[in-house]
């Protein structure tokens, strides 16, 4: 399987790591929306949050769980936005489940 984030976790692909535990892996994204645009992936090949069952939700919980975290320390303390694109319609681009980390700035009411 050719998965880019499979390959940003393994560190086969170089990225700016912001945060890494057992079950995800946080880094810069390389193309960033905001002041603050962070990826944050699951360290199992999910395809997106459209395939999201009870033996694989443990990843989507503890993503939950470091995203405050990670956003104390990017100092996202006025807040920021969490976004996951799915498929097609949702412009999903990589099909490794992620969740988009956005901040460090007044953000649009939308994002289109
Ligand atoms: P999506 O369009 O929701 O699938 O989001 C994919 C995101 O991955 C986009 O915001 C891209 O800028 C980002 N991205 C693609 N390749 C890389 C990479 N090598 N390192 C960091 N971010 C990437
Ligand atoms: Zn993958």
């Amino acid at each position: 399987m050719d998965c880019l984030f499979c390959g940003i976790i393994e560190g086969k692909i170089p990225s700016s790591p912001v945060w890494s535990d057992d079950y995800c892996y946080a880094f810069k994204d390389i193309n960033p929306q905001a002041p603050v645009h962070v990826i944050v992936v699951p360290k199992a090949h999910i395809p997106s949050a459209d395939r999201i069952y009870e033996g694989n939700s443990v990843y989507v919980a503890k993503i939950f769980e470091a995203i405050p975290k990670i956003a104390e320390k990017l100092d996202l303390g006025r807040g920021y936005r969490v976004i996951t694109n799915i498929g097609e319609h949702g412009c999903q681009s990589v099909q490794h489940l992620h969740f988009h980390l956005l901040g460090g700035a007044q953000l649009p009411d939308r994002m289109n």
